[in-house]
């Protein structure tokens, strides 16, 4: 069932969208009774000519939240005692608009500082919102039953096609990270939007292959690469009628899996009712096996790929990047010389292998 849609501005004028699963929760009665200072200005985008990349410089996310106590976590409900950034008692998925974002559509700087010819700079325009899983504080989003999920699928799919039709949107992006390993500031299960003004570095390479491959032999990329493997079934991990799961063959991380639908779709929005309640089983499963590796939580990043709004939408093809930085019980990969210096990297886990020890747990 779709939920119920609730939204609220909060008292410095953030959007605010309670995703219900029970109709009639009248999560939109409690205002915000907070004083906050207007949201920051927009974040400032340089141009790197020498990689042909847009660089974010957004200063005030320094002052961001950093793992505060569980009494003043600003994820959970609003009590007598703490005004969080969520003003109901309770809810089931909330998404708001981060008050420290990289990009922001509201705020336009008065002038933008230049840099040099070679530099062009433009403002970050865009959007950045957080999504609260779950009210629960100390849960995890492997920890929620499949309904929760199913809603959470169905919040992400009414954001990206909002963000979507922005004008200054031109790339959707939802993704989780889980663990402090990761960097996470927040220990609530939540995850974010990044809607960005610019193709990403990691997308426009996609495109490029992705465009080569069509205009050599008419097909999508990323269907042909899911149809080989679901072939090869070495790498598969775990799969059901809608979706099949299983590690790239050339895995970037130690532990690495994509989790993709059997029907191309461009995004979230375009998922029919039954492959959206196909993806909460299939993924918990596989949050099951990768926490299940070392017998502790798993840290992990959870990315969602999507078509871009414009030019090469055609070529997108909507799947999910589940990977983790931890290689053994005891260590983490880093991203060291050749990973950071050169964007080349040197996985220690032969993929293969990986699928094995992912579909034995
Ligand atoms: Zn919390």
């Amino acid at each position: 069932m779709t939920p119920t849609r609730s939204a609220v501005r909060l008292c410095d004028g953030r959007e605010l969208i309670y995703f219900d699963e029970a109709p009639g929760s009248g999560r939109s009665g409690h205002p915000d009774t907070r004083e906050l200072p207007p949201p920051p200005p927009a974040s400032q985008l340089r141009h790197d000519p020498l990689t042909d990349e847009w660089i974010a410089i957004a200063a005030h996310r320094n002052t961001r939240t950093f793992l505060p106590p569980s009494d003043a976590c600003p994820l959970c409900p609003t009590t007598e005692r703490f005004a969080s950034e969520i003003p109901a008692p309770s809810y089931d998925v909330v998404v708001f608009e981060n008050q420290f974002p990289s990009f922001s559509d509201r705020i336009v700087p008065d002038e933008l500082t230049q840099v040099t010819d070679m530099v062009p700079v433009r403002p970050g325009h865009g959007r950045c919102e957080v999504v609260c899983f779950t009210s629960d504080h100390d849960s995890a989003f492997g920890s929620l039953p499949p309904t929760r999920v199913r809603t959470v699928i169905d919040a992400l799919a009414d954001r990206t096609a909002e963000l979507s039709a922005l004008p200054e949107v031109a790339q959707v992006f939802p993704f989780e990270n889980r663990g402090v390993e990761i960097g996470v500031t927040l220990h609530h299960p939540h995850g974010q939007i990044y809607a960005y003004p610019t193709v990403t570095p990691k997308t426009a390479a996609y495109l490029r292959a992705a465009k080569r491959h069509f205009e050599k032999t008419g097909r999508n990329l990323y269907a042909d690469v899911l149809a080989a493997e679901q072939e090869a079934k070495v790498r598969v991990v775990a799969s059901n009628e809608h979706w099949t799961a299983y590690v790239p063959a050339a895995a970037r991380w130690p532990f690495e899996v994509h989790l993709a639908p059997h029907r191309q779709v461009p995004d979230l929005p375009a998922l029919t009712d039954a492959e959206r309640d196909a993806f909460g089983p299939l993924y918990l499963d596989l949050l099951r096996r990768f926490d299940g590796l070392f017998g502790k939580p798993m840290p992990y990043i959870s990315a969602w790929h999507q078509a871009v709004t414009g030019e090469g939408r055609e070529l997108g093809y909507l799947h999910l990047q589940l990977f983790s930085i931890r290689r053994a019980a005891d260590k983490l990969k880093f991203l060291a010389g050749s990973e950071s210096a050169m964007g080349a990297f040197v996985n220690d886990i032969v993929p293969e292998a990986a699928a094995q020890r992912l579909r034995d747990i």
